[in-house]
């Protein structure tokens, strides 16, 4: 029972089926001036088109990358690079994912002055304290559609507008990747400037992510070489991945309204009978969340300890984000105005379309088995010591 969805997905027979019968015939370097040059070249300009029409915008403005982080390194690095006279302060939250956090930290090290802005009592970003942080210096705005660990959902609207009235020239850009083909996000039509997105939370395979850049909007390139993708990522572009991800895209986006009800349902489902089953466990429950992803505390519990127990039951859960999986703490629940008991204890549970209720039902009477048992355990250490 795969519960860790957020982290990476089982991509999609359909598009292993694309991904082989692709490899075999789409081989050929797509820059190459023969004719399979130029087939290679035309799966990538469908994708981008297709994708396009996916998220509503131009192709234009779609630059394909290898992942998320990528995308975010260079929206974040490349912006600020290509406008050097531009403002000096960048703001972000401290619930942010990693690739922004370090990207931030980064260019703190260049100079610039990083806001981390806090999260409110219900576990979403404060939008009181990013009023009184725009200013004239504003560059840029970082922010994700959804949270990785907790699932919280920002306004984003009302961040475009705080931003329109009073930070006109702030750039903003979006970590779409939790949010993409999940709840509707059109990043032209919302205002944004930049959004990134991965292939892998899609059911795409790894290896491909995406940024969408704004019309107009400069932006400086990370990798330099051959100059593809109009000298904004050079390297050779790989057909195959495109055309995945395009597929994945539009087979997520198609089901989006009926697995958004159906995950809701199976939200409320496992958060009532976990509430019910007497665990004595807590949801961290932003006021605006995906439904993709629930943030359970189990105060008096080890995650990671709990986490193992349900894996030799072959149910997998995360911690917390698997890309920061090398320290023990999470810093997005180290930020949140929540208890020591609570910070220390948490798992996080992907919910997916796949997923049944009798699978919920197992992954309960599961915990049901082990947390009283890890408790015990954990006040029998704490006497001993
Ligand atoms: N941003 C968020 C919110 C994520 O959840 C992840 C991956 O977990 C990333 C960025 C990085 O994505 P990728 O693995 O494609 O680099």
């Amino acid at each position: 029972m795969y519960f860790d969805q957020t982290a990476s997905t089982l991509p999609l027979p359909e598009i292993l089926d694309l991904y082989l019968s692709l490899s075999k015939s789409t081989y050929a370097n797509p820059a190459a001036i023969h004719r399979l040059g130029y087939e290679a070249e035309q799966v990538i300009k469908q994708a981008r088109k297709d994708i396009a029409e996916v998220l509503r915008c131009r192709p234009e403005n779609l630059l394909f990358t290898s992942c998320a982080t990528e995308s975010i390194n260079t929206a974040l690095r490349g912006v600020i690079a290509a406008h050097p006279h531009g403002g000096r302060d960048i703001i972000t939250w401290d619930i942010e994912h990693k690739a922004t956090l370090k990207t931030c930290a980064y260019l703190a090290q260049k100079g610039y002055n990083v806001r981390y802005l806090a999260t409110t009592g219900d576990l979403l970003p404060d939008l009181k304290e990013l009023r009184t942080a725009l200013s004239r210096e504003t560059a840029l705005i970082s922010i994700s559609l959804v949270n990785n660990e907790l699932g919280s959902h920002p306004d984003i609207a009302a961040i475009v507008k705080l931003r329109d009235s009073l930070a006109p020239q702030a750039i903003i850009h979006i970590d779409a990747v939790q949010g993409w083909t999940k709840l509707p996000f059109y990043p032209l039509q919302t205002g944004v400037d930049l959004a990134s997105f991965s292939g892998h939370k899609i059911y795409a395979p790894k290896g491909i992510g995406l940024l969408y850049i704004r019309k107009g909007l400069r932006i400086d390139p990370l990798i330099l070489g051959g100059g593809q993708q109009n000298g904004l990522r050079s390297g050779t572009e790989n057909p195959v991945l495109c055309a995945c991800l395009a597929r994945a895209a539009q087979i997520q986006t198609k089901s989006m309204a009926t697995n958004f009800a159906y995950v809701q349902d199976l939200h409320n489902f496992l958060v009532d009978g976990l509430n019910r089953a007497g665990l004595g466990c807590c949801p961290n429950l932003p006021a605006k969340y995906s439904p993709y992803i629930l943030n359970v505390s189990f105060p008096g519990v080890n995650p990671e300890t709990l986490a193992h127990a349900l894996a030799d039951k072959e149910i997998y859960v995360a911690t917390h984000s698997a890309c920061s999986s090398s320290d023990n703490r999470s810093h997005v629940l180290d930020a949140l105005p929540i208890d020591e008991a609570r910070k220390t204890s948490a798992l996080r549970i992907s919910l997916a379309p796949d997923h049944e209720k009798s699978d919920l039902t197992a992954l309960i009477d599961a915990l049901r088995e082990i947390v009283p048992k890890l408790r015990v355990k954990s006040q029998d250490s704490t006497l001993q010591r």
